[in-house]
């Protein structure tokens, strides 16, 4: 079963497949971190569904939630009317909120993937500002239709300028050791008050606290503060991507918290459905400029998604799994930075909680001109390989393809962090060779 059922969707899938084509395994059954193929053969799953697992495969209280909907004869399909367990997630996902924003918090559904949440936030502020620029950051990832795309790195559209966002290790101004985001935030704040700097006034910034597909790459918290200041002095709605940071992931309950900077907009999605399609933007009342019908969708009200949903963020918050995923997500980084002090290969080990990176690079590559080695996506390739040979579940990110990233359950126990990290190191030493 397994060779056939990959060869016949090899075959009438998209070429433009992804996971498919690195990942040659037919997951059949799956519980927590670990998933079992058709063959027989087990992994540990450190991708999760892009992030989106934050109690790992088919948790118990989200497979309650489900079958408690589904035996309670509820419509399942009801556009974007009111539900009690709409109501539910609702008051369960505003209890998670930063101080400062439930108070005053609107919410959107939108749906069913971040990308649509994405288009919402953008149009939202472009609605409330009656302004179409935007701000975005080199190396973002906020989805695949034609607005999230614009705003994502690489993409050009006229109405988007782009910035620099802090990659300390690839400092784009070469200045390192935390310096480059000082100089990225005078950078943008010089350019947005030159009257002929050719920014049109923008009807947003959007930014992730913590670049995920671009290489895991945290921002500092003192470049997120002036972020906010910034575009607060200047009337500027900030949108904050939260799709992948959010619900625990980083170590607080929303990655914004590090640094205690309230955006306008959130966009929420991945792990707040608790593993089935949800997305939603929260955003403060002010900017609800929308009138009725200004922003619809069919598939805005997926209630198994909701009350998956309500369990994950209910359970997340009453077992702390956030505080879990900060002081397990540290002892991991600590690890993996002793990995990369015997593998020189390894040029930058990155991350916040359960959000983890490792750069790959060709130490070879290194001359007087170019103390940073570059980076070697090939290496990347036979490290994820290794990695799957041994049981283990690995994504790649980054610009070129070449960060490691490891995004495991909240739920991960101590004994499951070392199985991954010894397999790892173990994949690491034979693609290296
Ligand atoms: N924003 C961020 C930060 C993401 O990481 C992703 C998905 N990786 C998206 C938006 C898009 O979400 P989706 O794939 O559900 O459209």
């Amino acid at each position: 079963a397994h060779e056939g059922i990959l060869h016949r969707q090899a075959q009438r899938e998209s070429a433009a497949r992804t996971y498919a084509r690195s990942l040659p395994i037919v997951p059949v059954r799956a519980r927590g971190l670990t998933i079992e193929g058709a063959d027989g053969r087990r992994y540990l799953d450190c991708l999760s569904g892009a992030g989106t697992l934050a109690l790992g495969h088919n948790h118990p209280v989200v497979l309650e939630a489900i079958k408690k909907v589904l035996a309670s004869g509820a419509p399942l399909h009801v556009l974007d009317l009111a539900t009690p367990v709409k109501d539910a997630f609702t008051t369960e996902l505003f209890a998670t909120l930063p101080p400062g924003f439930a108070d005053d918090a609107r919410i959107q559904f939108c749906g069913p993937a971040g990308t649509d949440a994405v288009e919402a936030a953008l149009k939202l502020v472009r609605t409330a500002t009656g302004r179409q620029g935007m701000l975005a950051f080199t190396g973002a990832y906020h989805g695949m239709t034609a607005g999230a795309l614009a705003v994502s790195g690489g993409a050009t559209d006229v109405r988007v300028t782009r910035l620099p966002y802090p990659y300390d290790y690839r400092c784009p101004f070469g200045a390192g050791g935390g310096r480059g985001a000082e100089i990225a935030a005078r950078w943008t704040e010089s350019l947005l008050d030159d009257p002929r700097g050719g920014v049109p006034a923008p009807a947003g910034m959007i930014l992730e606290p913590v670049q995920g597909e671009g290489g895991v790459i945290p921002a500092p918290d003192e470049w997120l503060r002036r972020m906010r200041t910034l575009t607060a002095d200047r009337s500027i709605p900030l949108i904050a991507d939260e799709v992948q940071t959010g619900v625990g992931r980083t170590g607080r309950f929303w990655a914004v918290e590090h640094s205690g900077i309230v955006p306008d907009v959130m966009i929420m999605s991945k792990a707040i459905g608790g593993s089935l399609p949800l997305a939603v933007i929260v955003y403060r009342s002010g900017l609800d400029a929308w009138q009725p019908g200004a922003h619809a969708g069919t598939f805005r009200g997926n209630q198994l998604a909701m009350a998956a949903g309500a369990a994950t963020l209910a359970f997340v918050r009453e077992n702390r799994l956030a505080d879990r995923a900060a002081s397990l997500g540290a002892r991991m980084l600590a690890s993996l930075q002793g990995l990369a002090a015997s593998h020189t290969c390894i040029g930058d080990v990155r991350g916040r909680g359960l959000m983890l990176g490792v750069e790959l690079v060709d130490p070879a590559s290194v001359t007087a001109d170019r103390p940073v080695p570059l980076p070697d996506p090939r290496l990347a390739v036979a490290v994820r390989r290794a990695c799957l040979e041994r049981g283990l579940i690995v994504e790649l990110g980054g610009r070129d393809a070449s960060v490691v990233r490891l995004l495991p359950p909240l739920t991960l126990t101590d004994e499951q962090a070392t199985a991954v990290l010894d397999r790892f190191a173990d994949a690491l030493a034979a693609a290296e060779r």
